[in-house]
């Protein structure tokens, strides 16, 4: 219905007559307070509906002893006027709750935004309006609201979850959450007091709480990693890159991955000594800045937990350094999750303060709470009688603020909690299929509590406002995201939860705090600058995933999945785009080689095995080098023939060093990759020979070399895949050696260019169609290219060895692979296919930087195992757990 006629039927109504608005917010904290001052300044029609009786949000209700911010206050501020940010000087490094919401007063003020809030109102229903096309807003105190777009500026940690302890109502003593402190403070002064809950808050109230109270009792269920907040004013190191530069400073913020201007770290855990990884983190530990310690050790720790145990180490040492008791210091010791799995906390003396003697921890999970009495709590083995106790057990995080809030029923009557029973489908994080003209800020699946808040609420809000400016311009009413496109938010949401450890946790990131909710990684993981490029591509690609309507124009739906890439492939692609390299086959054979070879000095170090030795064999016109990568496990093991990549032209036997030790540390196996001879010096079949000649000396030799004698495996990527596959051949047709299987890494299988992948993936995922043209030509005449020692598809592919294909959705060969791989199967060969969804030709070789290849890589290192004869366990490396895997894990897991 057009405004005007809206517009008119709410004139004529007097009593109950809804407000009628072009926006309603939800809340008056950081992100509705910029809402507010957006939208206002767009030329919206607004009011936000806040429950609380003033502005702040989370600042308005958390007032617990010790509440701070745990990101430093220059970076947890609004950066959207300069002169806001000049009028402003906080005190601290991290800013006290009472700062903060006098700067969020100071803010309101500023921009007189209190005009447009409702305080003390709670919305109790949302229903849209097919008919209006319009939210039509109940609430617990004035007029109903009518609006044209709804959006949920409610916070991702607004919601108190109950503590689900019997025998709380019986309880005769006072009773206090930290998420709803009384705001004229409590006097604990002289009384028994039990926390219950070691979070955040528990953490950030514990040492002040005990310094007032008789005696403090702590029930710890899990114990969390707290880092010292060393507070005081703004270091000065920070203070000066950001007023040296500080749009420069609040750009870098934007694009990088937590929300904080630091950089990417490079090295990683295993090319650092013990002493320089010790020193990197007694600085870290030093800075107190969570930030800094979650992202600047080293590139792995994130990432990989062999490179997060290190941390976690080193923190366990701190805590048994700082309390005395060693009992009560074990059980301070976190060894459920990866350290910064969960949030990890940021203290002043909480260590320490279990040294007090009035203080005392219980170990809840060797003593269980049995239930809440009249005069305190019950456990397993004691009775403690206290005076107050205070529950510091945590929020109904992302999902809870929005949907147990109030109802909110979309399109066709569909309820927002139905939709989201079997946990939260949005697009974007932002908005929500079914459910048009609703938005939320940092909602879940989107980078929200995983980076500064402050920055992405900016970054939301200006997006959302700026689109609902330009629907408007454009004459459209609604928008909505469309199954397809939300389908796809989801998947690339699963996919990012492989790059990340927090799926290895149970924590409110997975809803796992909650009884009954459903798991699964709620918030973006795939980094905030990421994230900011992905919402501007939605745009430029003409509001890709939305349908758009209006009265008077075209219904618009460009519809599609924003990524389809997998995250890090998109980000790897994106760097490879901005260096603007000249094409491989434009710098000649040997150009190309030393390119690849500066390439490949950029990457991470392969990863510590057994041993490497170099050596070389006799092939058929002279000797061919190869190196052995062997397994830390004593030997003798079954023995892979390994084919780099590289066209028949570039690398070496060398060059695929980081796939090499990763597969030996997967499989157990020792691998010997072959320094096969190059084209245009040694053209086709000198590869394919030197390869099954290799593989021959390598079968006869296995013992010398360390090896299981026996029959061997063999193994190749690209043209090395296509040896590997030559070589099966030609070992079934020249009576030896034995081959037990064969492992296809995105295979050169034939010399037709015209299958589909050849011109999807013709040009943008690194491996061109004119790069192969140029591998072709240097390598093989046009004559002898049906040749099946270069087109194995050519060839008769019965007979052959059980085979595991992998082939990548965004790879030109990948149909070629896929023909092979169903070619052997109608033959009667075993085979097993690997079809990577949103890899392209290297995801799998680029082991630590593509992480989203470790799954694939663990179904490359099963299949060799079980071709060996081999029992199916392999190290999962970065993949298993410290514990618990979430459904989240699973999800992503299956998602590879
Ligand atoms: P939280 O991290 O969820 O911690 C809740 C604590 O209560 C956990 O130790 C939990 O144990 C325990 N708990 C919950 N239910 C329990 C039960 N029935 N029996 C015994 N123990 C129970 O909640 P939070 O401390 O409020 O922090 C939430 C988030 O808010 C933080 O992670 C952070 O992002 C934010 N926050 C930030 C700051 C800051 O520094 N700026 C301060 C406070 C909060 P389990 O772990 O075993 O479930």
């Amino acid at each position: 219905m057009p405004d005007a006629m809206v517009a008119a039927r709410a004139s004529d109504a007097a009593r109950g007559t809804p407000r009628q608005v072009d926006v309603a917010v939800v809340g008056a904290g950081f992100a509705g307070l910029y809402l507010l001052h957006r939208l206002r300044k767009a030329g919206f029609t607004t009011v936000a509906l806040e429950e609380a009786g003033d502005v702040g949000g989370t600042w308005y209700w958390n007032r617990y002893p010790g509440a701070r911010c745990d990101i430093q206050t220059i970076d947890y501020s609004y950066t959207f006027d300069p002169e806001l940010e000049a009028a402003w000087t906080w005190s601290e490094k991290y800013a006290t709750q009472p700062e903060i919401l006098r700067y969020l007063g100071f803010v309101a003020d500023r921009y007189e935004l209190r005009r447009d809030i409702r305080f003390g109102t709670k919305v109790t229903e949302a229903s849209w309006d097919e008919a209006a096309e319009r939210w039509q807003l109940t609430t617990d105190n004035g007029a109903p609201v009518s609006c044209r777009h709804y959006i949920m500026a409610t916070g991702c940690l607004s919601a108190p979850k109950p503590p689900e302890i019997d025998g709380v109502k019986d309880f005769k003593g006072e009773v206090y959450f930290t998420g709803r402190w009384p705001h004229d403070g409590v006097n604990l002064a002289g009384k028994r007091v039990a926390v219950i809950g070691t979070g955040s808050s528990g953490i950030q109230s514990i040492p002040l709480i005990a310094e007032q109270a008789a005696h403090l009792t702590v029930f710890q269920r899990t114990p969390n990693f707290a880092l010292p907040a060393h507070n005081g004013p703004a270091p000065s190191d920070r203070m000066s890159l950001l007023q040296g530069d500080r749009a420069a400073y609040r750009e870098q913020a934007r694009q990088s991955m937590a929300g904080v201007p630091y950089p990417q770290q490079t090295a990683v855990s295993w090319q650092l000594s013990d002493a320089e990884r010790r020193a990197r983190f007694e600085e870290a530990w030093g800075k107190g800045d969570l930030v800094y310690i979650l992202t600047q050790l080293w590139a792995d720790q994130a990432v990989d937990v062999d490179g997060n145990r290190l941390i976690c180490d080193l923190i366990r040492e701190k805590i048994s350094a700082v309390v005395k008791d060693p009992e009560t210091a074990a059980a301070l010791m976190p060894h459920d999750h990866p350290f910064g799995a969960k949030r990890p906390c940021l203290d002043t003396n909480y260590y320490a303060t279990y040294n007090r003697s009035n203080v005392t921890l219980v170990n809840l999970r060797q003593e269980p709470i049995k239930a809440i009495t009249a005069g305190g709590i019950t456990t397993a083995r004691r009775s403690v009688d206290v005076d107050v106790i205070v529950f510091a057990t945590g929020f109904d995080a992302m999902t809870g603020a929005i949907r147990a809030v109030h109802p909110i029923t979309g399109r066709g009557g569909k309820s927002l909690s139905d939709v989201w029973a079997q946990g939260p489908q949005t697009y974007l994080g932002l908005t929500v299929e079914g459910f048009p003209n609703f938005f939320m800020i940092t909602g879940p699946g989107s980078p929200s509590v995983l980076s500064n808040m402050a920055v992405s609420i900016e970054q939301h809000v200006d997006w959302v406002v700026d689109r609902l400016a330009a629907l408007r311009d454009a004459g459209f009413t609604t928008i909505e995201p469309t199954e397809a496109a939300q389908a796809g938010w989801n998947r690339h949401m699963a996919d990012c939860s492989t790059l990340t450890l927090h799926r290895l946790a149970n924590t409110w990131y997975t809803g796992a705090n909650v009884p009954g909710k459903v798991q699964g990684v709620m918030p973006y993981t795939g980094g905030v600058g990421p994230y900011r490029s992905i919402c501007d591509e939605v745009v430029s690609r003409g509001m890709l995933g939305f349908r758009l309507t209006g009265p008077n124009v075209a219904a618009q739906c460009n519809d599609g999945e924003a990524v389809r890439l997998q995250p890090d492939v998109r980000l790897v692609l994106n760097l490879l785009a901005t260096l603007n390299l000249p094409p491989i086959e434009s710098m000649g054979a040997l150009g190309a080689r030393a390119f690849v070879n500066e390439f490949n000095k950029g990457r991470p170090a392969g990863r510590p095995i057994g041993d490497v030795v170099d050596g070389t064999l006799p092939g058929t016109d002279g000797p061919l080098p190869y190196r052995v990568y062997k397994p830390a496990a004593p030997g003798p093991h079954p023995v892979v023939v390994y084919f780099h990549g590289g066209g028949w032209v570039l690398g070496d036997e060398q060059s695929d060093d980081p796939f090499c030790r990763d597969m030996v540390r997967r499989t157990g196996m020792m691998f010997v990759s072959v320094g096969y001879r190059h084209a245009p010096e040694h053209r086709f079949p000198t590869a394919a020979e030197d390869g099954y000649a290799a593989t021959r000396w390598i079968a006869e030799h296995a013992a010398e070399l360390g090896g299981k004698p026996g029959p061997v495996l063999v193994a190749g990527w690209s043209a090395g895949g296509n040896i590997a596959a030559v070589t099966c051949q030609l070992a079934r047709d020249r009576g030896g050696p034995d081959i037990a299987g064969q492992l296809l890494l995105c295979p050169v299988t034939d010399c037709d260019f015209d299958r589909p992948s050849y011109n999807d993936n013709a040009t943008g995922y690194f491996l061109t169609r004119s790069l192969m043209d140029w591998f072709w030509d240097l390598y093989c005449s046009p004559a002898d290219r049906i040749d099946p020692r270069v087109s194995p598809l050519r060839g008769k592919v019965a007979g052959l060895p059980p085979a595991f294909v992998v082939t990548c959705e965004f790879d030109p060969l990948r149909d070629e692979g896929i023909a092979y791989a169903e070619a052997m199967a109608a033959a009667g060969v075993p085979v097993q296919q690997l079809k990577a969804r949103g890899h392209f030709h290297s995801s799998f070789t680029m082991v630590d930087v593509v992480i989203t290849g470790a799954p694939g890589r663990v179904q490359m290192a099963e299949a060799l195992r079980r071709f060996a004869g081999l029992p199916p366990e392999v190290s999962l490396g970065d993949e298993h757990s410290h514990g618990h895997t979430s459904p989240g894990h699973r999800i992503a897991a299956a998602a590879s």
